[in-house]
């Protein structure tokens, strides 16, 4: 089996439109699963038009309070340090449940044990099938903040299954946060795909340190290619000792292909698929 990441420092890039059609084109080939890692806004079922079936739900521990014990003294209040309690003194505690992490800081700081556990649904786990791939894909649902406890979830249901494909592809969400170092964990090689802008150049700079510190391989995809266009990661590769392994080029057949909902067949991302085998 080889995990290998397909990422980016920028949204919009054209990451999740890579992880589809490399998945469709390795698998031609190989057993492969495509996971979708972007929990805040999963789209590569949309763009392989997989419909989704649920595998299981996430849920995430939130305190509760029992407010016959609660003496009103507002700690609870002080400890929560992303401010999902407010306690006017003398006044019982108002929980704010969408900010909270499940830190526990409330729970143990409360001296009349007047806060316990509950829990709450965040998100879901999704399977699916298509184009001869298999597909898992978490979800946050809307209005809930703690993505890493579904992104955690999902890596759970893979880690079951993984070894019995020849390729794993995760699609990870954009950034250099918590959940796109939780969905590189464990990837052999990654690809950061980027285009020609300023903006590009920058984010896949952030996306470069994390990975050379991470000790993740990475090649670079530079998708929206414009012969005679400036060459803006060209340059930035370069100072970083690196080429650019692969150019999908801007064209109205690729658009096309995306807005469809149809994987993206390009000379392009055969390379690709021939670069991580
Ligand atoms: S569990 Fe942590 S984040 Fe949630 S309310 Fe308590 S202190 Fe705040
Ligand atoms: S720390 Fe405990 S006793 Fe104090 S206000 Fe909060 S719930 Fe009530």
């Amino acid at each position: 089996m080889k995990q290998i990441a397909i990422t980016g420092g920028k949204g919009g890039t054209g990451k999740s439109t890579v992880a589809t059609a490399l998945a469709v084109e390795l698998g031609k080939s190989h057993k492969v699963l495509l996971v979708d890692a972007d929990v805040d806004c999963p789209n590569d079922h949309l763009l392989l038009g997989i419909e989704r079936k649920p595998l299981k739900k996430v849920f995430q521990r939130i305190p509760k309070w029992d407010f016959e014990k609660c003496i009103k003294c507002g700690k609870c209040a002080e400890a929560c340090k992303i401010n999902s309690i407010f306690a006017p003194k003398g006044k019982q505690p108002v929980f704010l449940p969408q900010q909270c992490n499940g830190c526990g800081a409330c729970v143990i700081t409360c001296p009349a044990k007047a806060i316990g556990w509950s829990e709450k649904e965040i998100g879901e786990v999704f399977k699916g099938k298509g184009y001869g791939i298999d597909f898992i894909s978490g979800e946050l649902k809307i209005n809930e903040a703690v993505s890493e406890f579904v992104v955690a979830s999902l890596k759970e249901e893979v880690e079951k299954i993984k070894e019995s494909y020849d390729f794993v592809l995760f699609d990870t969400a954009a950034g250099t946060h918590c959940d796109v170092i939780s969905a590189l964990e464990g990837s052999k090689m990654a690809l950061a795909v980027t285009e020609p802008t300023p903006l590009g150049e920058h984010d896949l700079e952030l996306i470069m340190k994390l990975l050379k510190k991470l000790g993740i391989k990475f090649e670079i995809i530079l998708n929206r290619f414009e012969k005679g266009g400036k060459k803006i990661i060209e340059n930035s590769a370069e100072r970083q000792g690196k080429t650019i392994a692969a150019k999908i080029p801007y064209s109205k057949k690729i658009m096309e292909s995306y807005s469809k909902g149809i994987p993206v067949s390009h000379e392009s991302i055969k390379a690709i698929a021939e670069l991580v085998k």
